[in-house]
């Protein structure tokens, strides 16, 4: 039977939840009588997952859309500003090693072959430092804008760091009350409907049965709808991409005003790394790692080791450790009948380059725009937002094993990461491609690519990969304007760093602002 989609029910109250019904209520009008009408339920019992502190540069558009002003998310959700990640020893284990994939493409990127001229001219100095400013902020803890730069808009490319429990709160409040979202915490008991046809309605605990024309599973790892239901299975990566654990703790600043990093931090481990986020009240800081090659209380002792830095034994004695277990994979497929998994629901690969909530936004977003108008033609909905995530994926689930296959370190975890049969066939094709010629846009040729050919050269040329070594001709005949856009960033460099505030002197004007 075919009939208009007038009702959603979102089901999962974590971040992919209300971005989700943020992202829907704001397009389709949903505060007015007219508009598409959004029920999000949650559950008061089952946690979210309570991590997800790193963003992409996209949030500032996701948060725009929905409503929510910079200083207010700022000061809510005790956020900071993010201008990329820093890989520390991730390309040995014999001396100390980092380099940099910031936000900001190389500066000239796709004007000339900056990667030729660097290997020829400047390789004493890291890929990222030579071609691009925002590393150069990120060493001083410098701020992507000015105090006066515009809400969401920077002098260098950015995304944040958040508290992620606030920035649930900050959205539910939000989206019940500007955007006409309806809330209902209660229990999902049971799911009504043919397993062969769309879903009915669900049954909950308090509130009997919630019909509706289009069923969001944002349930995180309990997948309710898209696996408990319909069974659609998870296509694992496990082969791939090793890490299925992670410990994650919160460590407050030894001083108030400390510096806040204005990247995240990667540190390399024998069998996985460590994120280093910092907030502005305090840092969240995890091991991930592979359960098949490290015990639980390996990866706490790698942990403990790492917080023993810049920690006392009694101190670190204090905190609290949460353990948390995934299966790395994505679902065979995302929208089925009439219920789209989106969020953990929908896949989950290791937190590496922070690309969980990025899919959630492009998911949400797909969603809100192409909202089909009826259910006879969810079908066709249904299929191009397969084809596409499914892409994405790929494409996500390539980038992160690129960190891995250039690595020399040397424990088992590394040497496995770097056997052919753990990397994807695309990948190994460009690896042989690279050689001779530097990442492109002919390498990523979607509208909205996951990961642009820039921040694959970052990671290459930050590894120590050589495309056309230093000693062989150039190829290419661009030699002058190469070193245009050099000198270029050499000046932009210099005027950012004396122009900018420090990440902490923005956020707390920020704060002040809100107040
Ligand atoms: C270690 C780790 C680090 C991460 N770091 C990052 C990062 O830096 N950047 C990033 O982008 N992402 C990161 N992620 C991913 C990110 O945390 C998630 O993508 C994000 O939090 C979205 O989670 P979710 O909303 O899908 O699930 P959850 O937060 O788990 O929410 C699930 C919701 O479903 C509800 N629910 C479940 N069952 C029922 C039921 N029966 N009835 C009613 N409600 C129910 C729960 O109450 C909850 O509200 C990380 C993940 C992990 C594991």
């Amino acid at each position: 039977m075919n009939k208009p989609v007038k009702k959603i029910v979102i089901v999962g109250g974590g971040t992919a939840g209300w971005l989700t019904a943020g992202l829907i209520a704001a397009e389709h009008n949903s505060q007015s009588e007219n508009g598409i009408q959004v029920t999000l339920i949650e559950s008061k019992e089952i946690a979210t997952i309570g991590v997800g502190e790193g963003t992409w540069p996209t949030m500032r558009e996701t948060l725009n859309t929905i409503g929510i002003t910079e200083s207010e998310f700022v000061a809510c959700c005790d956020a900071s500003f993010k201008q990329g990640s820093q890989f520390v020893n991730w390309r040995n284990d014999s001396q100390p090693d980092s380099y940099y994939h910031p936000f900001l493409a190389p500066h000239g990127f796709g004007k000339s072959n900056q990667v030729d001229y660097w290997c020829k001219q400047h390789n004493n100095q890291s890929f990222a430092h030579a071609l691009s400013y925002q590393p150069h902020l990120c060493d001083q803890g410098k701020a992507p804008k000015q105090f006066q730069t515009p809400p969401y808009a920077g002098v260098a490319n950015y995304g944040y760091h958040l508290n992620a429990g606030k920035f649930a709160t900050l959205l539910t409040q939000h989206c019940v009350s500007k955007l006409g979202v309806k809330h209902i915490q209660d229990n999902v008991l049971k799911v009504i409907g043919d397993t062969e046809q769309d879903i009915d309605a669900l049954l909950t605990q308090e509130n009997g049965e919630l019909a509706a024309d289009l069923f969001i599973d944002c349930s995180g790892l309990h997948a309710l709808l898209i696996s408990k239901h319909y069974q659609i299975p998870l296509i694992s990566q496990k082969d791939v991409l090793f890490n299925d654990s992670a410990i994650a703790v919160q460590v407050p600043y030894a001083i108030e005003d400390k510096t806040i990093a204005s990247h995240t931090i990667s540190t390399a481990h024998d069998y996985g790394w460590i994120w280093d986020i910092g907030l502005p009240t305090r840092r969240g800081i995890g091991c991930v790692y592979a359960s098949d090659y490290a015990t639980d209380q390996q990866a706490q002792e790698q942990l403990t080791n790492y917080l023993a830095q810049f920690m006392s034994t009694d101190d670190i004695a204090k905190l609290t450790f949460r353990p948390i277990k995934f299966s790395p994979g994505y679902r065979e497929v995302f929208w089925h009948k009439n219920c789209v998994a989106v969020g953990m629901a929908a896949g989950f690969i290791e937190p590496l380059e922070a690309s969980a909530l990025a899919l959630v936004e492009l998911s949400a977003k797909m969603i809100a725009k192409e909202l089909p108008a009826n259910t006879a033609i969810m079908p066709i909905t249904a299929k191009r937002f397969n084809q596409r995530f499914n892409y994405r994926w790929q494409r996500v689930i390539e980038f992160l094993k690129l960190h891995y296959v250039l690595s020399e370190r040397t424990s088992q975890y590394w040497q496995d990461n770097r056997k052919a049969c753990s990397i994807p066939e695309r990948l190994k094709e460009l690896l042989s491609l690279w050689q001779y010629q530097p990442p492109s846009y002919n390498d990523f040729t979607e509208i909205e690519e996951i990961f642009p050919a820039a921040s694959y050269q970052y990671i290459l040329y930050g590894m120590g990969f050589e495309t056309l070594p230093k000693t062989t001709e150039s190829r290419y005949n661009n030699q002058q304007v190469a070193a245009k856009y050099y000198q270029d960033n050499v000046q932009l460099t210099h005027k950012y760093l004396s122009g900018l505030p420090s990440n902490r002197e923005l956020i707390n004007y920020l704060v002040a602002q809100y107040k």
